[in-house]
């Protein structure tokens, strides 16, 4: 076959997540498989600008797969926003004979891949690494199985220490625009309620906790609340729970950046590995402006327009389940 594509570069960008690592080493290594030199990017969108570059070769990925974070670190980057931000960007891709890029990262990654790619016609692949897995068009974010497992393994400590004394915890964990790690994280530790953005308003969700969960025999009770700036999160839900109810012994525990650590989990690792190799496959079939997503255990191709779009709603039977669990 010929193919036009002789060098990608390859960046994570946004928050990093668990398994970030093995995604780069599975773009890496499929890319050298098929003869693509790989060019790394470090800082995200901010190296593409500054020329933070260096060659990739298959030893460079060695012994990453079991490492939280990015080797290629991530960063936010304002400049990329802007047109003359990208416009440097090009000519960075330009001057290093980079002609395709595989971004790793979230909504706002895509986001700029997007605009990137429809200025300066570049092909980009996306693949999708973020705690949150608010991306639509995948099941599963890397990074996500992962978040999900450390917080609930907070979750039961908690519970330890809750049940000792007759508290009620609330308990803040990441996904301010969407409720995935709050909710599943709430059905996997035993909590009696999640707060999240998907739902009625907070205030209302609270109150049906209220309604629902405090009348019970319960010694003790574990809310789980998606991080709000606006209602203030945990902290603004227990403020709430105390004015009406001064009589409860209530208790905030932010989780906060210990969800974004640790080595990621098995099903994160899996999932990174298949993804990487599917980005270097749809740059082979000549994909563009697509992220690479799982579906139903398959791989799929979702144009970034729906990724970062589409809402993707938290399971309505999850939420149901974990009202009736509560009981
Ligand atoms: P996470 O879900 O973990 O927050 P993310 O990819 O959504 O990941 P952002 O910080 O929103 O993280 O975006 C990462 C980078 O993408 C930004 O720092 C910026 O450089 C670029 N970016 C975001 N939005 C845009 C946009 N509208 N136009 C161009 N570039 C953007």
């Amino acid at each position: 076959m010929e193919y036009n594509i002789k060098t990608i570069g390859i960046l994570t960008s946004g928050g990093d997540a668990p398994g970030m690592n093995a995604a780069i080493r599975a773009v890496t290594r499929t890319a050298i498989f098929n003869g693509i030199n790989v060019k790394a990017i470090y800082q995200g969108y901010k190296g593409l600008i500054n020329r933070e570059i260096k060659e990739f070769h298959t030893e460079d990925v060695s012994g990453i797969i079991g490492r939280g974070g990015t080797i290629l670190k991530s960063a936010r980057c304002q400049e990329f926003c802007t047109p003359e931000g990208r416009a440097t960007a090009f000519q960075t891709l330009q001057d290093e004979q980079i002609d395709a890029l595989v971004v790793i990262g979230g909504d706002g990654t895509f986001t700029g891949a997007r605009a990137l790619a429809k200025e300066y016609n570049i092909p980009i692949i996306g693949v999708p690494g973020t705690i949150d897995n608010d991306l639509w068009g995948t099941d599963s974010t890397i990074g996500y199985d992962t978040a999900l497992n450390t917080i609930m393994q907070c979750v039961d400590k908690i519970r330890d220490t809750a049940s000792s004394h007759n508290r009620i915890f609330f308990i803040e964990v990441m996904g301010r625009d969407a409720g995935f790690l709050a909710l599943n994280s709430a059905i996997a530790g035993g909590a009696e309620a999640a707060i999240i953005p998907e739902r009625k308003t907070p205030e209302e969700q609270i109150e049906a906790f209220i309604g629902h969960g405090l009348r019970k025999s319960k010694n003790s009770s574990i809310v789980i609340v998606a991080e709000n700036p606006v209602t203030g999160g945990a902290q603004g839900m227990a403020d709430l729970l105390k004015k009406n109810h001064p009589e409860y012994d209530v208790r905030v525990t932010i989780l906060g950046h210990l969800q974004r650590g640790g080595s990621p989990s098995a099903y994160d690792r899996i999932l990174a590995s298949r993804l990487g190799v599917a980005a270097i496959n749809a740059l082979l079939e000549e994909q563009r402006s697509i992220m690479v997503g799982i579906k139903n255990d398959e791989i799929v191709y979702v144009p970034f327009t729906k990724a970062i779009k589409d809402d993707k709603d938290v399971q309505p039977d999850s939420v149901a389940a974990l009202q009736v669990l509560a009981i």
